[in-house]
């Protein structure tokens, strides 16, 4: 190792590196970097430097503890976002094998296979039954 790696990777023991929320910052940087710059937006400039800068600070940062709090933080806005999305992207997908509908009583998301005909439906989560055509 010569010199210079070794002083870099001396630099870099005890730092935390990169997390979803420094990735989550830098991707939302990029994109409001590009609209900024599109549309000659000032404040999306600014706002995507900060970012920049926010997300350096979050990788070279030594106070790990604080950083994990931080990033837990994040987790729990973005987790139940993250689901909802997939949970639609499969409902998506199987749009022509189910149809997909709240109960009435809980608003679960609840599914039938098509061309089924009328159904009594039990829900799953709260237990209400009801009549459902498919
Ligand atoms: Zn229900």
């Amino acid at each position: 190792m010569n010199k210079f790696q070794n002083s870099m990777y001396r630099f870099f023991i005890g730092r935390r590196g990169t997390d979803q929320l420094t990735f989550a910052l830098l991707i939302t940087a990029v994109i409001l970097s590009l609209i900024s710059s599109i549309f000659g937006l000032l404040i999306g400039s600014i706002l995507s430097t900060a970012m920049w800068i926010y997300s350096l600070f979050r990788m070279l940062s030594k106070n790990i503890p604080a950083r994990e709090k931080e990033n837990q933080w994040f987790l729990s806005k973005y987790t139940p976002v993250s689901m909802y999305l997939k949970q639609a992207k499969v409902r998506f997908q199987n749009r022509k094998v189910y149809l997909y509908y709240h109960c009435p009583q809980c608003k679960a998301w609840l599914k039938l296979p098509r061309h089924i005909g009328e159904k009594t439906v039990t829900c799953g989560k709260c237990g209400a039954t009801f009549k459902k055509k498919a």
